[in-house]
């Protein structure tokens, strides 16, 4: 049976829901296809806030719009296309202030304002935030949306194949975890919102199930993944775990400090200090390291000590928590150890301002996609704004599409993508070789972490590009020991592998092809920003399993402000 629905949003995250919200709202037929259940979705770990330039901080009165967009235009070393910024900061104002309509509890100042704390790289306190907790609202607030609209969510569905005739996409298929049975879903429109690929690295602050699927959707059906080789490394991730402590608690006045007990940052951003943009956080905080002037185990520490049990409690409780239950560190009393962890994917599909990619009918909002508002480097508190935004935005656009468009009625390509997917898991499950899976996914998350980090060469990059070739060819003769149907998740494991591969082949690639120093994205052996060669986006083609991709180039959008020097 093939279930049909004008509107197929694949991913029950922040930038799904939203799209999903809206597009019910203009009465379509709306389903969500989801592997988690949406309050299970990477968005709920968002501790920090969302930024929207309120101007309720004392310090915050000059605050506008324009002055938010021209800090993020600068926090992202002048790739982001300046037109979707604008747009993203222009419509965070009435998004944040109807997600607080629809009830998320932000923490508000003693005449009732929302509150916001000052975050990276940005002029003026902007981040409104709900304690260290504010993805964990605004991703409950919006799932009871839903269920207020009455949108049909499956959940416990891996959908890992779309369709797609020579025109437009046509649908998805999903595997049923739970029956193991494969589900076919006919849409006219369809978006991906999958989230990030963090778990391609082995030191990530991701959940496990942002393995990078959702773009490899897009990039096999023909969709080119654009700037993949700018990732974030968020600088405070709690060493070993590398669970996220959120720039928050520098923003609420921690200090950094090395092994010798000083201040590092003020050799780095003499400036912003500790608020200086992560991915030159990051670099500081490695390059202590590397030079000696960290603790045994590559780390630095956080302290908080000096902000007080009072303010601690009531602006960081869960952070307190999280460092208490795993490393039994009371950040009340003493420094938490931290080090630079995998946290955000810049890149992703291509997709325009309006969310469509270059196939008709899919659009992709939110981490998986690439729209392009963060660049080289993306601020703190600005991704829950792009999830919040474009979602709404997609929404809307699908909604136009339809209407325009109509249905497709293409029934056929839908069951052609079907029968093709079941031969593609009968031979996953089939798979009988002598490669363990567990040990190839281990071995390319280790790759990426040790050569596509922070600081990147050529020898390094080369040395993960062939590591990860070998790891593909390996990846053909894996054994799957699990036969049955019900809740296989080593087959779940095995296809979401298949994409990571793919991923972390794009990042290294992309990281190769961009001789240059751009935000998050520093070659030490090319270690200037180069304006006349790579002033413009990578998109990256597939050519195939066994081939390397074919690299494009997409000019940026520069609207008011010339790229200069970038400095904090
Ligand atoms: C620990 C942490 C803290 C953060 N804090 C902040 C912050 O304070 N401020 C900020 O601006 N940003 C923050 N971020 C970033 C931000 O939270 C994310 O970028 C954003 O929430 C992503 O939302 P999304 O809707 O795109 O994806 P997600 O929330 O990741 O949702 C993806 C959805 O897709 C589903 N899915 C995935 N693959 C498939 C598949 N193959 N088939 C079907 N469904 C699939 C998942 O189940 C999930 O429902 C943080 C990120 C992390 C990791």
């Amino acid at each position: 049976m093939i279930h049909k629905h004008q509107v197929l949003i694949i991913g029950g995250g922040i930038a799904g829901m939203g799209a999903a919200i809206e597009a019910k709202e203009a009465g379509l037929d709306v389903i969500v296809v989801s592997l988690t259940h949406p309050v299970r979705s990477h968005s709920t770990c968002a501790q920090g806030g969302i930024n929207a330039a309120l101007g309720n901080h004392p310090e915050g009165k000059d605050d506008s719009w324009e002055k938010h967009a021209y800090d993020t235009v600068k926090g992202s070393d002048f790739l982001a296309d300046q037109d979707a910024v604008e747009l993203m900061c222009k419509e965070a104002i009435p998004r944040v202030y109807e997600i607080e309509h629809w009830g998320a509890s932000f923490s508000r100042y003693e005449d009732g304002r929302i509150a916001q704390r000052p975050f990276g790289g940005a002029a003026f306190p902007r981040t409104a935030y709900i304690a260290d907790k504010t993805g964990h609202q605004i991703m409950h607030v919006m799932y009871q949306r839903s269920v207020k609209l009455g949108i049909p969510i499956v959940y416990d569905r891996l959908v890992f194949k779309l369709a797609r005739n020579e025109d437009r996409v046509t649908g998805a298929i999903a595997l049923n975890l739970i029956t193991g049975e494969l589900e076919a879903y006919q849409a006219d429109v369809v978006m991906i919102a999958t989230g990030g690929y963090g778990r391609v690295y082995a030191n990530t602050t991701n959940s496990i199930n942002n393995t990078g699927l959702g773009m490899v959707l897009a990039y096999r059906a023909g969709v080119p993944l654009q700037d993949m080789e700018f990732v974030q490394f968020h600088p405070t991730t709690l060493v070993g775990t590398n669970i996220l402590m959120t720039e928050g608690a520098r923003g609420e006045g921690g200090y950094l400090r090395n092994r010798l007990g000083e201040r590092f940052m003020k050799r780095y951003a003499p400036e912003k200090m500790e608020l200086a943009p992560r991915d030159i956080v990051a670099r500081a905080i490695w390059t202590e390291v590397l030079e000696g002037r960290g603790f045994p185990g590559n780390y630095v520490h956080l302290d908080l000590t000096h902000l007080g049990k009072e303010k601690i409690m009531e602006r960081l409780p869960q952070i307190r928590e999280l460092a208490l239950d795993f490393l039994g560190i009371d950040m009340i009393y003493d420094p938490i150890p931290v080090q630079p962890g995998q946290h955000y994917s810049m890149g992703g599909i291509a997709a325009n301002k309006k969310t469509e990619t270059p196939l008709s009918g899919l659009y992709a909002a939110g981490e998986c996609s690439c729209v392009s508002v963060h660049g080289a480097n993306r601020l703190g508190g600005n991704s829950l704004l792009e999830t919040a935004v474009f979602g709404k935005i997609g929404g809307k656009e699908m909604v136009k599409f339809i209407q325009e468009k109509g249905p497709h009625n293409d029934e056929e390509s839908v069951r052609k993508a079907l029968e093709e997917a079941k031969q593609e898991v009968e031979e996953l499950l089939n798979k009988d070789g002598d490669e363990d899976l567990f040990e190839l996914m281990r071995e390319l998350r280790e790759t990426m972490k040790e050569y596509v980090f922070v600081f990147r060469d050529e020898k390094g990059l080369k040395t993960a590009l062939d590591k990860i070739e070998n790891i593909k060819k390996r990846y053909k003769n894996i054994k799957i020991k699990t036969k049955t149907r019900h809740y296989n998740l080593e087959l779940e494991r095995a296809i979401s592998l298949g994409a990571m591969i793919e991923i972390a082949e794009a990042i290294t690639y992309g990281a190769l092809y961009r001789k240059e120093f751009r935000g998050a994205h520093y070659r030490t052996d090319y270690p200037k920003r180069d304006d006349k060669n790579f002033l413009h986006h990578t998109l990256l083609y597939r050519q195939g399993w066994d081939k390397l991709p074919k690299i494009g180039k997409k000019p940026v959008v520069i609207t008011k402000w010339q790229p200069v020097e970038r400095k904090y």
